[in-house]
This record gives structure tokens, C-alpha cells and sequence, in this order.
């Protein structure tokens, strides 16, 4: 046995960091094992959108807990985490959600008309359907916010794969190719490894695997305000499009919402369609987007797991004192994740929504 701590953390994205730094603040000493790179998994890349707007009103109300725990980092550390820009959702469905907006009026999300739009982001064509402003919305920092939770894990991070997990004597022994390690608990955030490792728990989730294509465009003019886009409206030839700014403006990365299924080893049938997505991002920013240079300047590929009940579905599996977070679009709700699995460590149980029986995030 060459490690012991009160909780063994799997995976250093931002669910497993945000998860040990509430431990931390609440005692707990953590281990947290990184097979890679902190932050180049899942949550690789510049920026991901805050939006407070979901099908699930649950998740809503999930999303303003977020949004104050981001500020508090922020005034913690002295650095910007979301930026103050907002975020647009364009099309029916941004109209459908704005009901369970309204249940939160600190949030103040409202429909905009098209002049409104153009003034809140020139870059993009002229646009007159429905359209719905979150001003508590932006682009987190991703990579600022990973540097800050590292920062704070510092030497408790161990750089060894996972190999396989199992309870043990009350607690849960965790091997690695060169390490055999005892934890009174586990929590595992392994991204596209949780369902492997839950298997040898005897859990199954039920994770979809898909790839996944974000491509970035720089800006010709530095805008003094970039809002996130969401666009589901299909007025530009596609829906289902994103858009989150580079921390400095400078750029903003776009993908398309549809991924490309792959295998449970991670592989891909149709490669075709991972480069159809490049393309139709293109085709996207030539005919909405005129305030975006043309020529791609940067391209993220990466994987997308996803629960069935929905795109935004996210639930807390639990075997004896280990703790399985899985689901698809977790940055923005990352610090509160992290605040439920220290809840779910101190309680011994997983609370509700976050109970697999719960569907949280069920598209509506
Ligand atoms: C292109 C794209 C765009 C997205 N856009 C948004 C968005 O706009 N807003 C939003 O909120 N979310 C968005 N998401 C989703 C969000 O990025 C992810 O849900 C989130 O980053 C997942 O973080 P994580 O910590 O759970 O997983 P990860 O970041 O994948 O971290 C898991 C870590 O575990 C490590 N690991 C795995 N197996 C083992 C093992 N056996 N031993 C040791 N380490 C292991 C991996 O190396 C990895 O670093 C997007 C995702 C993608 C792919």
C-alpha cells in the first residue's frame, strides 16, 4: 500500500477538481488520480457556455446555484471565470425554455427582437425570429478555471492510470500500474473511463460514447462584448449550432450539437461524419456569421458521453462508499456537482435529483 487518503478522486476534468476542492474546504484529505493531463479530457479546450436555460427546470434552478459559486471562485482567486457578456438562444426552443427562466427573475432572461440581437451581437446576420438573452450567460474561462482547481489540489494529484477499484475492508482499494492505495471513500469523475471503472463495481451506466467537433474562428474586429450563441432556429440551414468566446474575445469556437456515435473502446464507424461537422460549422459561420474570419483557426475533437433521458442528463451512481458522477454538459454546473459528491461522501447516500431514478436533465 503506498497511499492512503479519506477520499480517492478519479479524474482531474473539472467535476473531479471542483469535487476535491469541496472536500478539501470541508477537511477531507483527497487523492486525485489523472491518467493524463489535468483538464484535457472532456474539459479540453478555451471555453464552454454558461446558460442558465434547460428543459428541466431542475436544472435551472441547479444553474443559479452555479452562477453564485462561479462569482465566489472569482472573487476568491481575483480572476475572471464566466465572462459578463451573456449568452443568446436563438429558435423555439430557447422560446419554449423562457417560462422556467421566469420562475427565477434574478436570472432577468427576456426575449429580444432583431434589433435588439444586432446590437447585442453584431457578428452575426441579420436574424428576426424568436430569440431569448440570458445576461447572467457567458464563456468560462475553462482553462483558467482548471490552472485555479489544480492550483488549490497541488501535490495530492498523483499522475497514474486507474486500472480497477474494489471495496475493501469498509473503505475502497484503488490500483494503478505501480501503486496498490486504500481510501475510506471514492468518487469518480473519469469522463469517458467511468463506465469501465463501474463495471468492476457492478454498476452499470448507461453512457452513450460520441464524438465530438468544435472548430474556432477569429474575429475580424474585437467586439467590446461577446455573448455565447445558441442556435436552434434552422433559419440559417442549421440547427442544434453553439458558440462559446475565447476568454480574450478573440475568437469564438463553434460546434454543431449532433455528435458521431463511437464504440465503447472509443471507436468511430464513420469518420466521414466527424469532418461533415467541420464542414457544416464552416457552412454555418459563412452564412451567419459575417462578423467571423472565414478560415478555421483551431479545431477540438472530443468525447461526448451522454445519458439516455436526455443531451443535458447528469445522475450520481453509489456502490458501497464509491460515488460515479456521469453525463453531457457538466462544465457550467461543475461547482455545484463537485459541493453534491462531498455531499454524497459526508451523507453516505446520493440526495435527490441526483439519483440515476431521477432523470435529472430529461429533455422536456
Ligand atoms: C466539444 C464540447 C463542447 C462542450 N460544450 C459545453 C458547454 O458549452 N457547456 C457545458 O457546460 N459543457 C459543455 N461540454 C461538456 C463538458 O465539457 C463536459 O461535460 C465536462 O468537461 C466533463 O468534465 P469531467 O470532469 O466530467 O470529465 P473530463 O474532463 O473528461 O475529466 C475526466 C478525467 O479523467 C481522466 N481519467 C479517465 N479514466 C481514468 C483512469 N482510469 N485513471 C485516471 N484518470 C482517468 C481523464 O484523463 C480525464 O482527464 C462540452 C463538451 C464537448 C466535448
Amino acid at each position: 500500500m503506498t497511499n492512503t487518503s479519506d477520499v480517492a478522486i478519479i479524474g482531474a476534468g473539472i467535476v473531479g477538481l471542483s469535487a476535491a476542492h469541496a472536500l478539501l474546504a470541508r477537511g477531507a484529505s483527497v487523492t486525485v488520480y489523472e491518467s493524463g493531463r489535468p483538464g484535457l479530457g472532456q474539459s479540453a479546450g478555451q471555453s464552454r457556455i454558461f446558460r442558465h436555460a434547460h428543459d428541466d427546470p431542475r436544472l435551472v434552478g441547479l444553474a443559479v446555484r452555479a452562477r453564485r459559486q462561479w462569482r465566489e471562485w472569482e472573487d476568491a482567486w481575483g480572476v475572471r471565470l464566466v465572462s459578463e457578456d451573456g449568452g443568446l438562444a436563438l429558435g423555439p426552443s430557447a422560446v419554449r425554455r423562457l417560462p422556467h427562466l421566469e420562475d427565477h427573475p434574478e436570472i432577468g432572461a427576456r426575449l429580444v427582437d432583431g434589433d435588439e440581437l444586432r446590437s447585442l451581437l453584431p457578428i452575426l446576420a441579420p436574424y428576426d425570429g424568436g430569440a431569448v438573452f440570458d445576461p447572467g450567460g457567458g464563456s468560462i474561462a475553462t482553462r483558467t478555471a482548471i490552472e485555479q482547481l489544480a492550483g488549490v489540489v497541488g501535490d495530492r494529484l498523483v499522475d497514474e492510470q486507474v486500472i480497477t477499484v474494489r471495496d475493501h475492508a469498509g473503505g475502497v482499494e484503488v490500483r494503478t500500474p505501480t501503486t496498490v492505495s486504500t481510501h475510506g471513500a471514492l468518487v469518480v469523475c473519469a469522463g469517458r473511463g467511468t463506465a469501465a471503472l463501474a463495471r468492476a463495481l457492478s454498476v452499470a451506466i448507461p453512457v452513450e460514447l460520441g464524438a465530438h467537433v468544435r472548430v474556432s474562428y477569429a474575429l475580424r474586429e474585437a467586439p467590446e462584448r461577446l455573448p455565447t450563441l445558441q442556435d436552434s432556429s434552422g433559419f440559417f440551414g442549421t440547427a442544434g449550432v453553439y458558440a462559446a468566446a475565447y476568454p480574450d474575445r478573440s475568437a469564438f469556437g463553434l460546434g454543431l450539437s449532433d455528435s458521431v456515435s463511437a464504440h465503447d473502446d472509443g471507436a468511430i464507424d464513420d469518420v466521414d461524419a466527424l469532418a461533415a461537422s467541420a464542414t457544416n460549422a464552416d457552412a454555418y459561420v459563412s452564412r451567419a456569421l459575417p462578423g467571423l474570419a472565414q478560415d478555421p483557426i483551431g479545431i477540438v475533437h472530443c468525447w461526448v458521453t451522454q445519458l439516455p433521458w436526455g443531451e443535458d442528463g447528469v445522475a450520481i451512481w453509489q456502490s458501497g462508499n464509491s460515488y460515479l458522477l456521469a453525463g453531457h454538459n457538466l462544465f457550467k454546473h461543475a461547482p455545484v456537482l463537485g459541493e453534491t459528491l462531498a455531499d454524497c461522501v459526508a451523507a453516505g447516500a446520493v440526495p435527490e435529483p441526483f439519483r440515476p431514478a431521477d432523470r435529472l436533465g430529461r429533455d422536456g
